[in-house]
C-alpha cells in the first residue's frame, strides 16, 4: 500500500474511531503530554541486582560483579502508576500495540538523559535481542512485547536487531507470582541461541518491558555469555523497584 493511502485510510479511521489519551480520556492522544510529564525519567543508572547507583562504565556494583548480567538502563519505576497502567495495556488484553510507540520513548529520553552513553559505541559489534516469549505466548497476544519495543529502539538508535536468534523453548510459570529462589529455578534452561555465530564477541543489549528481579535477562545473560557474547546489558521501560 502507497504511503498517502496508508495516511488517507488512517486519517478516516481516525475520524470514525478518534484516539483518546489511554489515561485520562483526553482526545487526540494515545498518550497525552499531561500524563506523560506525570512520569519521571531515571537520570541515573542502578546496579540491576540491587539498588546501588553506579556511576562508572561498570553498570554493578562490586558486590554483583560475578553475575551475568553487566548492566541496565530502565527509563522509569514500575511502581509509577502511569507507567505501569501503558504497560498493562500495551500487554494485556484488548492489547493496544501502538503504546511501543511512546514507551520506547521513554526509554530513548532515559538513554539521552545519561552520563554513560555507552550505547552509542561500537555500534557494528552490538546488537539488540529481545527477550523471547514462548511461541503459544506470541499466538495468544500476537507479537512479543519485547520484540515491538526493540524494533523502534533499532530505529531511533541505530543498531541491529536480532529478533529471532535467542529463543524461549519451554513455557514457564508467571515470574510475578513466584519467589526469587522459584523465579530461578523456573527459568534455567529454557532459552536457547539459534545462531551462535551471531553473537560471538558481540555486545548484546537485551531489551524488555519490565525488570523484575532480573532472574529473566540474568539467564539470557549467562546463555549469551557461554556462547561467545562479550558484554550483555539489559534495557527495559521499567524497574520494579525493591523494598
Ligand atoms: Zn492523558
Ligand atoms: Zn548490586
Amino acid at each position: 500500500m502507497k504511503n498517502s493511502t496508508k495516511k488517507f485510510i488512517n486519517k478516516v479511521l481516525d475520524i470514525i474511531f478518534p484516539k483518546f489519551c489511554v489515561i485520562c480520556k483526553r482526545q487526540d492522544y494515545l498518550v497525552c503530554p499531561d500524563c506523560l510529564s506525570l512520569i519521571e525519567i531515571m537520570e541515573y543508572r542502578y546496579c540491576p541486582f540491587c539498588q546501588r547507583r553506579v556511576m562508572s562504565k561498570e553498570g554493578k556494583c562490586k558486590l554483583h560483579r560475578y553475575l551475568k548480567l553487566d548492566g541496565l538502563y530502565f527509563a522509569a519505576s514500575y511502581n509509577n502508576i502511569v507507567v505501569k497502567t501503558l504497560i498493562k495495556k500495551f500487554k494485556y488484553q484488548p492489547f493496544i500495540k501502538e503504546l511501543s510507540k511512546p514507551l520506547s520513548q521513554l526509554i530513548i529520553a532515559h538513554l539521552h538523559s545519561i552520563d554513560n552513553k555507552i550505547f552509542l559505541e561500537d555500534k557494528e559489534n552490538s546488537l539488540l535481542l529481545p527477550v523471547p516469549i514462548h511461541k503459544s505466548k506470541k499466538r495468544w497476544r500476537g507479537f512479543n512485547q519485547a520484540e515491538e519495543i526493540a524494533k523502534n529502539l533499532s530505529i531511533c538508535l541505530g543498531l541491529p536487531l536480532k529478533a529471532n536468534n535467542l529463543q524461549k523453548i519451554k513455557k514457564t510459570k508467571p515470574q510475578a507470582y513466584l519467589k526469587k529462589s522459584e523465579r530461578i529455578k523456573n527459568i534455567n534452561g529454557v532459552f536457547k541461541i539459534k545462531n551462535p555465530p551471531q553473537i560471538q564477541g558481540k555486545r548484546i543489549f537485551l531489551v524488555d518491558d519490565v525488570f523484575t528481579t532480573g532472574s529473566t535477562m540474568e539467564e539470557c545473560a549467562r546463555v549469551l555469555k557461554a556462547a561467545g557474547a562479550k558484554k550483555v546489558w539489559g534495557i527495559a521501560i521499567a524497574r520494579e523497584l525493591l523494598n
